[in-house]
């Protein structure tokens, strides 16, 4: 899934070619892809207004329209956008289709059909993205931007030590920091030397300051390189580069950067975990209640290396040509 920089690739990719666009319509023919509204309601909301600019929080792209409104868009799994012109041929998977004035389309395309797009309006007062009714605020649960420049080493460790859990799922919480999926997190931890089951309770303040930095710095150069083109994700102007950086994640097996021995693999919260096991020590606080979960595991590591690089190469193929009939049916090769 697409996360902080894969997103933000994306939005950076779309800013030249929607902002000032107008919206005269939209078409949808997957109806849950709408998280606010029916497709009626949909159409009627959202035609006539102005694209005034495209940002990220979180996952999620933020574009700004006129009146005081705003879309959210959610790639989830397989999610993608092109800014194609009316009469390219249009997909099965196109699920959303917004239209603007000067005869182009945004085309949402989403394979697996788990990619939301919300409508809200913004509160006069805070200023906040709210639902219609209740006036919730949208993002009130999710936690600080990484990369924004009040999100101090002072501010990630108070909200470190207000949390009990372990590193790995910590980090994928979204209330806790936000837009660091998988991919990152695994990264993350692997340069700060962390292991992934380390409970956030017994990190040292240099701990703090290496997971801290670690994070800043692979966000800023997973932005740098576009992203990590990885399954279905691809960006407006083309894939990003960073896969080719990743020093543990989908490594099973291969050797440590750091040390050489074999990148082992774990499920932490039903999720894939990629590790040194030499570099990333448990305390030994940790330990004891980390063995079982270690226990019924490690075994494997070894042996289903192989099988993980088979499904890697497979995963990756079929995301170049589904690529590529994205592309070709889409029409929007530049
Ligand atoms: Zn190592």
């Amino acid at each position: 899934m697409p996360e902080l920089p894969e997103v933000e690739t994306v939005a950076r990719d779309l800013r030249p070619r929607i902002v000032g666009a107008t919206i005269t319509g939209a078409r949808c023919s997957w109806a849950r892809t709408l998280r606010t509204h029916t497709p009626e309601d949909f159409v009627g909301s959202v035609a006539g207004r102005r694209i005034e600019a495209v940002g990220r929080r979180a996952k999620q792209l933020v574009v700004e329209l006129s009146g005081d409104a705003a879309l959210t868009i959610h790639l989830k799994m397989t999610g993608q956008l092109f800014v194609v012109p009316q009469e390219a041929p249009e997909d099965p998977y196109v699920r959303l289709v917004l239209e603007l004035a000067d005869g182009r389309e945004i085309r949402f395309r989403d394979i697996r059909k788990f990619g939301r797009v919300g409508l809200y309006g913004r509160d006069p007062v805070t200023g906040e993205l709210v639902t219609e009714v209740g006036g919730v605020a949208v993002f009130a649960d999710t936690g600080p931007e990484p990369l924004d420049p009040a999100f101090t080493v002072r501010a990630f460790r108070r909200r470190l030590r207000r949390r009990k859990g372990r590193l790995k799922p910590l980090m994928l919480d979204q209330s806790f920091l936000a837009g660091v999926g998988n991919i990152y997190a695994d990264e993350a931890l692997w340069a700060a030397r962390l292991h992934p089951l380390r409970t956030a309770a017994t990190l040292r303040p240099l701990d703090e300051r290496r997971l801290y930095e670690a994070i800043r710095s692979i966000l800023s150069e997973a932005i740098e390189r576009r992203g990590s083109s990885i399954d279905d994700y691809t960006a407006p102007d083309g894939d990003g580069s960073m896969q080719e950086r990743l020093q543990v994640y989908q490594r099973t097996g291969e050797p440590c950067p750091r040390c050489g021995r074999p990148i082992k693999r774990i499920v932490i919260g039903a999720r894939s975990t990629h590790f040194c096991s030499w570099c990333q020590r448990l305390s030994q606080a940790d330990r004891k209640t980390a063995m079982s979960i270690l226990r019924t595991q490690t075994g494997g590591d070894v042996r289903r290396a192989p099988t993980e690089r088979g499904r890697t190469e497979r995963t990756k193929r079929a995301a170049a040509t589904r690529r590529a009939a994205a592309r070709g049916s889409a029409g929007a090769d530049p």
